[in-house]
């Protein structure tokens, strides 16, 4: 661990770094909320990476920094606040440790390489239609034939998979036994003969998730991760990682310092007095959340650094930052609301009214992504009383 000059020296090097080398177009668009195309967070990864920053979670020995936790936090909490954008996470935090942990040499070599420089981009098949919350009931079938698996089922809600280049998914190879010891992970090539993807329209207006067939798509055994029939094992792993990026508030913080100034500027005359001071209020009480959930997040991280077990803190971690996000973006929509309600297609000038009005819509769906709040609770709820 450093001393607290390191720290500050440390930080100061980052700023220095993001402020002279992320894009001025891509930091408007975050400043503005707006939603960053592949190229430009693919772009971004790939200056990080040349600066031997690509991949601040991961190991040195597999291509990354070996920061400490502080350092980690210290680089999340720059980013947002110099308006750079998070790194694109399915390919670092989700399946990149679950290749570094299970991965043979191979995989290792062939995968982790594209995710560090941002060449390949990943999506995630868990869900499917009927499989969700009980998501160990999926059907999509493999079956082995010498050295492939043939593959066939339908994938929902694939996020990104209109433009992933690879998916990482869980199939069905035995039906015999507990519904959790049929499953296998597969790492399919989203342009593999047979897939093909439909995408799914959302309520803010933005193209983010689909559904993906899988037609006799033919995969080869190369491409399985660990164990036939012990996917269930690696899906976990990768979930809790999965719900413990809520463990990185600066994005939260990021939210709340945009809407403090979006209240200061469009609310300003002196008969907007007593709603501003109400609206404060509400975010002064958010805010005091956001800092409690900064010191478990870091604890959380800490104990995944220290390979010690992480417990309920993915769960609540998941469930408490879903809630401030929607409680922070409500207090932006109700000072535009009036404005914008059933309005989409930005008109001159409104570009970043309508980004608040489609981030709002956007994160009614934190409480039900990567498990809804009512699973989270029954994970909660189990590990304290059991079954
Ligand atoms: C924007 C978005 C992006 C997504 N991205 C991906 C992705 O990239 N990859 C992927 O695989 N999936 C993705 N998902 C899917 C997501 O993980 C599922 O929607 C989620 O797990 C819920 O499953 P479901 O939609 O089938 O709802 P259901 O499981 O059918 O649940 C319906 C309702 O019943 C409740 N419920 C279900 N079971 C229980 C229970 N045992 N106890 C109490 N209440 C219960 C739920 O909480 C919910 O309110 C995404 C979803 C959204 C909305």
């Amino acid at each position: 661990m450093f001393a607290a000059e390191q720290y500050e020296t440390f930080q100061n090097e980052v700023r220095d770094f993001v402020l002279a080398h992320c894009p001025a177009g891509t930091r408007r668009i975050v400043a503005e909320s707006g939603k960053l195309t592949r190229t430009r967070l693919a772009e971004w990864q790939r200056i990080l990476y040349e600066r031997g920053w690509g991949a601040p979670s991961w190991p040195k020995a597999y291509g990354g920094t070996g920061w400490d936790v502080w350092q980690r936090h210290i680089f999340d909490e720059v980013l947002a606040e110099c308006d750079c954008p998070p790194q694109y996470h399915h390919g670092l935090r989700h399946i990149g440790p679950v290749l570094i942990e299970y991965g043979t040499p191979e995989q290792q070599q062939r995968f982790l390489p594209g995710i560090l420089r941002g060449e390949d981009w990943w999506c995630q098949g868990y869900s499917e239609p009927g499989s969700g919350s009980d998501l160990a009931s999926l059907k999509t079938a493999a079956q082995r034939e010498g050295d492939v698996y043939r593959v066939s089922g339908q994938k929902i809600w694939t996020s990104h998979a209109h433009e992933a280049d690879l998916m990482y998914t869980l199939v069905r190879t035995a039906s015999t036994g507990r519904k959790q010891e049929g499953i296998t992970m597969l790492l399919i090539p989203m342009d593999a003969p047979g897939l093909s993807v439909r995408p799914i329209r959302t309520i803010d207006g933005w193209h983010h998730v689909n559904e993906v067939f899988l037609d006799d798509v033919r995969v080869p055994v190369a491409n399985r991760v660990g164990e036939q029939d012990r996917g269930w094992e690696y899906g976990k792993f990768l979930l809790s990682r999965e719900r413990l990026g809520s463990a990185n508030v600066a994005p939260l913080f990021q939210l709340l310092e945009r809407t403090k100034r979006l209240v200061a500027s469009r609310l300003e005359g002196p008969a907007e007095a007593r709603r501003r001071e109400h609206l404060a209020l509400r975010l002064l009480m958010a805010e005091a959340e956001i800092v409690g959930q900064r010191e478990l997040g870091v604890r959380a991280i800490e104990d995944v650094v220290q390979a010690r077990p992480l417990g309920l803190a993915p769960s609540a971690l998941k469930m408490a930052s879903s809630r401030l996000m929607q409680q922070v973006s409500e207090i932006a929509f109700e000072v535009l609301g009036p404005t914008l309600a059933g309005r989409f297609g930005a008109k001159e000038g409104e570009v970043e009214d309508m980004n608040w009005l489609q981030s709002y819509l956007f994160f009614r769906a934190r409480t039900i992504v990567g498990g809804t709040n009512e699973v989270q609770k029954n994970v909660i709820a189990k590990a304290l009383f059991g079954d």
